[in-house]
């Protein structure tokens, strides 16, 4: 479980998260709207602690992000305890961020062996279940410029799932893909979230958003506006500028 309570982030003077408070329970799916420049990124970032909030907190099945409780006091963690801790939290981007001179395989063990320590033989083995589940079994040996644009996001979702997390956020996970290729990475997102994993995804993609996810978040200048089940949000919203924004997407 995630809970994320009264989160503000500013850059200098700029509000970019405005006390935002959220929880998503184990195995749902939660897709974030709203327009550019809304604080959708941000939010992700924070719950991984690549962004350092300024007030609240998150915390993953209670265990704080970034952070150890001592009486009333909050200790920033040290880097090495903040990675360790980054491993609950998997991240998939807009771009695929492989690293170019690895096979498919070898940026799937990757992670594994360096933060999980796992045997290298026991990662390869895992890595090819993986890599089997998102549809690339037969991808193993291919370096990122030999996949498409599709392939290469599949893989780096095979790579996030090695480290085992217990939630997985994806932002835009499909806007830089020519547009038959989209279906392919939203099937294996879907395949995800039916199988249980705890997914949040930032997304443009309404008709996903509709079919996939449990709850809808509409964001506008660092706020949630609107939150609920995607039958109300998308389909009956209650603000107007959800109304207005939906109108412009659909
Ligand atoms: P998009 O849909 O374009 O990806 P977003 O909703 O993800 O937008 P964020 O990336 O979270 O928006 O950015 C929110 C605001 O914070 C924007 O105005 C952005 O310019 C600003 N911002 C983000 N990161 C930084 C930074 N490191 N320094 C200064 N301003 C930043
Ligand atoms: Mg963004």
């Amino acid at each position: 479980e995630i809970r994320i309570t009264g989160v503000s982030k500013s850059f200098g003077p700029l509000k970019v998260l405005d006390d935002v408070s959220l929880s998503l329970g184990p195995g749902s799916v939660t897709a974030i709207i709203g327009q550019s420049g809304s604080g959708k990124s941000t939010l992700l970032r924070a719950i991984n602690h690549l962004e350092r909030v300024d007030a609240g907190f998150i915390a993953i099945d209670g265990e704080l992000i970034g952070y150890r409780q001592d009486g009333d006091t909050l200790y920033e963690l040290k880097e090495a305890d903040i990675l360790a801790r980054r491993v609950d939290v998997g991240m998939v981007f807009q771009g695929f961020n492989l690293f170019p001179h690895l096979t498919a395989i070898e940026n799937v063990v990757e992670a594994p062996i360096t933060v999980r320590g796992l045997p290298r033989a026991r990662a390869l083995a895992e890595a090819r279940e993986l890599l089997a589940r998102v549809g690339l079994a037969d991808k193993a040996e291919s370096y990122p410029r030999q996949l498409s644009g599709g392939q290469q996001q599949r893989v780096a979702i095979a790579r996030a799932l090695a480290l085992r997390p217990k939630v997985l956020l994806f932002d835009e996970p499909t806007s830089a893909l020519d547009p038959e290729l989209v279906g392919e990475v939203l099937d294996v997102i879907e395949e995800l979230a039916r199988s249980g994993t705890t997914l949040v995804i930032v997304t443009h993609e309404i008709g996903f958003a509709r079919e996939v996810a449990d709850q809808v978040i509409f964001m506008e200048g660092g706020r949630i506006l609107e939150q609920g089940p995607p039958s109300r949000v998308l389909a009956a919203p209650d603000h107007p500028r959800t109304r207005e924004f939906l109108a412009k997407v659909l």
